[in-house]
């Protein structure tokens, strides 16, 4: 038997006269009138498709390969051979071409070649077999494999954190309820829901991040890292924000502000670097189809220092243009989204970290600075993107800590196990959230966040 070939493979041998196997998916076919066609045959393993001659002695000529359209699956077997044409290294000739499914053109909704990423998104069974969206699945692959390999590498443990938590860390309002209720006839007292009915007998929810238990691993393993799904019911229809997301959070002990921010800046570049250097052929294609100044902008990031700047510095500087805004900057208030691309795209042209945030507009967790006013948080900001990442020192006094919590108007109750690492052998500690569907938007050019996941989730928006 011969082995199967995948085309990445094939595409760079130079085995001229050896036997091969593919099996894929038929992207084009051109016929010439000399007795021969060509096909164009993808399996996914590369964005580069590899050209099969074929000629009108293959006893199933006529009948079939005559017929084959755009998305019928075929398994081709042939010879290796240098390729005269331009544009590929290698073709095949074929000596057999089995057709294993059909493909209806009459119905076929990839027929055409080109349609918008607003049409592809309703068929989200369909799009990977697009060049774009076969781009980004495989960027989005070797992007997770370079964030666990740059933790692994540095001795962090990958911790799974869990999805279904009891603990609402930043606001109840912006999560997903679990439960098991009927929710017809939910038990209910005094007209508030009975959660001792439910499932776990008190209210779970889908975790919106894994800081918290992260902490809880780095305080006994040192460095930890979280890489899974996040979750949050806000009803943002955004080209930015998802309902389901990834997060990356790693979590460091006896560690600071200043190491926090040093090793996101050094996380982000190694990523970017990564995929410049190991998704060539399909970077290639974006910067040629998406977006022309795609590798010349991250190669850009990946040689520049960061800009540092402090909350109140960047209120300053948005202050003196407040006219160019939908949502007038002052001190006090979140910077938005049109602030932050600003700041990165017109003031300071690269990325910049913002550190120092008011306490009024942070997590209760943040470490609280000496003037009591700002925290020891950071948010790192990139061109076209806004916020990438957002990550703070964490408060690791008890008693600050305690009084966040009642500011915040949580129950100290709820938090007991997370007051008790401040409680027993605390020690300064940090960490940061890194959205992965923004990362990967910035590193293909994509512009809406819901190209850059498989099965977008966005409110009213759950195909399957
Ligand atoms: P934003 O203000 O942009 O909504 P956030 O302040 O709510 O972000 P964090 O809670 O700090 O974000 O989460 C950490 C990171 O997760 C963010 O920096 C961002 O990259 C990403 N992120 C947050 N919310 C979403 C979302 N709804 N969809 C995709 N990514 C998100
Ligand atoms: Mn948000």
């Amino acid at each position: 038997m011969i082995r199967r070939k995948k085309i990445a493979e094939l595409i760079e041998s130079s085995d001229f006269g050896s036997d091969v196997t593919m099996m894929g998916w038929v992207r084009t076919k051109r016929d010439s009138k000399g007795g021969f066609s060509f096909l164009e045959i993808n399996d996914g393993s590369t964005i580069k498709n590899m050209q099969v001659l074929a000629e009108d002695k293959l006893a199933n000529y006529t009948e079939e390969i005559l017929k084959l359209t755009t998305g019928c699956s075929v398994i081709v077997k042939g010879i290796l051979v240098e390729s005269p044409g331009k544009g590929q290294k290698v073709e095949v000739q074929a000596r057999e071409v089995k057709v294993v499914g059909w493909a209806d053109p009459e119905t076929y909704p990839l027929q055409k070649k080109r349609h918008s990423f607003e049409y592809l998104r309703t068929i989200a069974h369909l799009r990977p077999r697009t060049n774009t969206f076969g781009a980004v699945a495989r960027i989005r692959n070797s992007m997770s494999y370079a964030i666990h390999t740059f933790f692994q590498d540095r001795g962090f443990i990958y911790l799974h954190s869990p999805i279904i938590t009891g603990s609402n860390c930043e606001g109840a309002g912006d999560m997903f309820k679990v439960t098991t209720l009927d929710l017809q006839g939910v038990a209910k007292r005094q007209g508030i829901t009975d959660f001792r009915e439910d499932f776990f007998g008190k209210q779970a929810n889908l975790t919106v991040s894994g800081q918290l238990e992260a902490e809880v691993y780095a305080l006994a393993l040192g460095n930890v890292y979280t890489f899974g799904p996040t979750f949050r019911a806000e009803d943002s229809n955004t080209y930015r924000h998802l309902a389901e997301f990834w997060m990356v959070e790693p979590e460091m002990a006896f560690c600071d502000l200043k190491e926090n921010i040093e090793l996101s800046e050094e996380f982000i570049k190694s990523i970017l670097s990564y995929i410049l250097k190991n998704c060539r052929d399909d970077m290639a294609f974006l910067n040629r189809f998406v977006d022309k100044d795609l590798i010349s902008t991250i190669d850009g990031i990946i040689n520049t220092s960061f800009e540092h700047i402090t909350y109140t510095e960047a209120i300053e500087i948005l202050s003196k243009v407040i006219e160019r805004f939908e949502f007038p900057p002052a001190w006090g208030k979140d910077i938005q989204s049109e602030h932050e691309r600003y700041l990165c795209e017109v003031v300071f042209k690269k990325p910049v970290v913002v550190t120092d945030y008011p306490k009024e507009i942070k997590p209760f967790y943040m470490k609280v600075n000496k003037d009591g006013k700002t925290l020891k948080a950071m948010d790192i900001l990139l061109p076209r993107i806004g916020e990438i990442i957002g990550g703070s020192q964490r408060e690791d006094d008890y008693e600050t800590l305690l009084n966040r919590i009642k500011e915040a108007n949580l129950d100290p109750a709820d938090y007991w196990w997370y007051l008790d690492l401040r409680k027993y052998g605390t020690v300064v500690h940090s960490g940061f959230g890194l959205g992965f569907e923004r990362l990967i938007q910035f590193v293909t050019g994509l512009a809406n966040i819901r190209d850059v996941i498989p099965f977008p989730r966005t409110p009213k928006n759950l195909e399957f």
